[in-house]
């Protein structure tokens, strides 16, 4: 037997091995967190045809040896099926690194016509040739005769048209993971030459398992926290786009501990190991998310956990009994995947937005109004982040209301607190509760500010032109705004640009329980209070005021809040220390304000109690600002 036998040096040790690497690649990804991306699809289906390629290569060579009738046909439509899988993995090859490096259409089109040319041309030929028993083909006796070999030449053309993309687009993908794809085809090289050498075919498929181990271990191996089990935001956005495009339902717990979320912060191992018991016990197939410090959310799949209604019961019981060990603070949130959320992939910021509204220590279950109010939230984000851009201190989307003061000394309205609402085209009217907190968190508060005094500023300007009696009107600073260094002097800029006297404008501030806001807000309140413009002191009784800080700052008004006007309703005592302390401001000569007055009892017992400015409903609500000529006094001696 001279002649040379089809392969007889075939082994199916090649194979077999890649049937077992992709066994254990798809046992590791099913136990790992992967992020659900389109190119994990792709991964997916190449690992499919890898396997799909090692089967093909042994049904043919079994085949073949099995054959005494010198009826080859078998053989050879498998070796076509064996030939297009193969040319299949280089096909998505393609795809793969094209979706990898975020081809622009232009770019990504020629591409693929090219690669699917060679794909069908490899594919038609290869059948074609076969058939007409001009390719490959064995003798009666098994012994191959070869004719033209098209498997090679499509080889050699996918392999140019790779090399080219991987060349020509490598500032694409970070250069490391570049390298790594580099090293295992030059590996695959390797083998397909050595096994060449030795008249061997067993591992060819290898020589395509070799990118694809790279391509799990760069760019689709876990991502977990190894201590706690979470895996992080950029993770859970992932998860919920594939969500999203596959129509697939999931359920979500957030878990926030308000103590823990700040920078440098650590959850305790115990609570650690009980959110990570958590995250495993009561669903199947959750995947816990790191949201940040204080933060986490647990996403599971809705179809596999049918029961979660009766189970919801059963975590919050646990919950609670969990809390009693750890006591610390939370807000829990519960719900389940809502499509426009979902869509614009935006579970993190929805679920900060309800904690806005959600009280320490509860828990709250996700309804469709909160959709609303997210849509509502993220309009209103959507036009301060305007507004602040603009910088117009004139833009009329920002109203200035303004409360007018009754002055008890004077017997007259001659002060005023300036209130801002915003006016947004969609949704209208919009008050400072709804958009203050986003304003601040945002640091968009300044520029909203700098609005309303300059409106307050030119609404001074016009009343004493027209010859008003106007002692000052007050406008409200949050404490953040004191933190720029510009704050004085921007407030400075719009006063002077007006042309009023600065002791036409107070500024009111709220006491802030922070200790280094204490020395801040001291230095510009000094500041402030060296250029002539008066200060109150907001909101007094409703923190944790601490008395010997507010005697260090020299505020001119100290305005008592309505809760206190109401305590000193209730019974004696609360009246007797709410008279005590508005008697011992005003002799150590600050003035007080009582806030909030909405009937003649609350207006007769605070005139009781020291009073030199009443402020509330009693008097008016909030009006447009130029309608306070309505309640100011016009003297008579500047009337021409
Ligand atoms: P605040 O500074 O304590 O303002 C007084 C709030 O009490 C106003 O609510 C006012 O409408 C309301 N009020 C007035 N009289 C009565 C009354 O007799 N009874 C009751 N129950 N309430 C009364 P508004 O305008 O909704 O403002 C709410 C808060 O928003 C303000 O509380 C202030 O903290 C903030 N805010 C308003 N305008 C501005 C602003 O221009 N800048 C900053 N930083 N905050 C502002
Ligand atoms: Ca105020
Ligand atoms: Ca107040």
């Amino acid at each position: 037997m001279g002649q040379q036998l089809y392969f007889d040096n075939y082994s199916p040790v090649g194979d077999i091995i890649v049937i077992a690497i992709s066994m254990v690649m798809i046992i590791l990804v099913a136990t790992s967190y992967v992020n659900k991306t389109k190119n994990f699809n792709l991964f997916l289906n190449m690992i499919f045809y890898l396997v799909a390629a090692s089967m093909c290569d042994m049904i043919h060579h079994v085949l073949y040896t099995n054959v005494d009738d010198g009826n080859y046909t078998a053989v050879y439509v498998v070796r076509v099926i064996y030939h297009a899988v193969l040319f299949s993995i280089l096909l998505l090859f393609i795809v793969y690194i094209v979706e990898l490096q975020h081809l622009e259409t232009h770019r990504k089109v020629p591409i693929m016509i090219i690669a699917s040319l060679i794909y069908l041309t490899v594919i038609i030929t290869d059948i074609v040739t076969t058939v007409m028993g001009t390719g490959f083909r064995l003798n009666k006796n098994g012994t191959s005769v070869s004719g033209i070999n098209i498997f090679m030449f499509g080889y050699i053309a996918f392999v140019v048209e790779i090399s080219y993309l991987m060349i020509a687009y490598r500032d694409r993908i970070y250069k490391k993971i570049m390298n790594g794809f580099y090293g295992t085809m030059f590996v695959s090289f390797l083998v397909l030459f050595a096994q060449g050498r030795h008249g061997q075919s067993s591992f060819t498929v290898a020589t395509f398992l070799f990118p694809v181990i790279g391509m799990f271990y760069l760019i689709h191996s876990t991502s977990y926290d190894i201590e706690s089990g979470a895996v992080n935001v950029m993770a859970m956005q992932d998860l919920i786009k594939y969500n999203y495009n596959k129509k697939k339902d999931f359920l979500f717990m957030s878990l926030y501990l308000p103590d823990y979320d700040a920078e440098g912060k650590v959850l305790p191992a115990a609570l650690q190991s009980t959110i990570r018991r958590f995250a495993s016990e009561f669903f199947k197939m959750a995947v816990l998310f790191q949201i940040s410090n204080g933060h986490v959310i647990l996403v599971a799949p809705k179809n596999l956990n049918p029961d979660h209604e009766n189970r919801l019961n059963k975590i919050l019981n646990q919950f609670h009994i969990e809390y009693d060990k750890f006591q610390m603070d939370y807000k829990v949130i519960i719900g389940e995947s809502i499509e426009e959320i979902s869509r614009k992939n935006e579970y993190v910021s929805f679920i900060s937005n309800i904690h806005r509204k959600m009280e320490l220590n509860s828990v709250y279950i996700v309804g469709i109004d909160d959709v609303d109010e997210f849509n509502k939230y993220e309009y209103i984000l959507e036009e301060l982040t305007d507004i602040y851009k603009k910088h117009d201190l004139n833009d009329t989307r920002v109203l200035a209301y303004c409360q007018p003061v009754f002055n008890i000394e004077t017997g007259r309205y001659d002060t005023a607190e300036a209130l801002m609402r915003l006016k947004l085209p969609d949704i209208g009217m919009v008050f400072p509760d709804q958009f203050i907190p986003i304003a601040e968190e945002h640091g968009f508060i300044h520029v909203l500010t700098e609005i309303i005094l300059k409106k307050t500023c030119d609404e001074i300007k016009y009343l004493m032109d027209e010859g008003y009696d106007v002692n000052r009107i007050s406008v409200n600073v949050s404490v953040m705004e004191l933190r720029d260094e510009e704050f004085t002097s921007d407030i400075d800029k719009i006063i002077e640009e007006s042309s009023i006297p600065n002791e036409k404008i107070a500024v009111e501030i709220t006491e802030s329980r922070n200790d280094s806001d204490f020395l801040l807000m001291k230095n510009k309140i000094e500041e402030l209070k060296d250029r002539g413009i008066k200060l109150y002191l907001d909101d007094f009784g409703t923190g944790y005021s601490n008395m010997e800080r507010i005697m260090e700052l020299p505020f001119d008004i100290i305005k008592f809040d309505r809760s206190l006007v109401l305590a000193s309703d209730s019974d004696e005592r609360s009246e007797k220390m709410v008279k005590s302390l508005a008697g011992m401001f005003s002799e150590l000569n600050y003035s007080v304000l009582y806030e909030g007055i909405e009937n003649d009892g609350d207006e007769k017992r605070c005139i009781n109690m020291s009073a030199s400015y009443l402020q509330g409903y009693k008097y008016s609500r909030p009006i447009p600002i130029i309608e306070l000529n309505k309640f100011f006094t016009k003297l008579p001696d500047v009337q021409k």
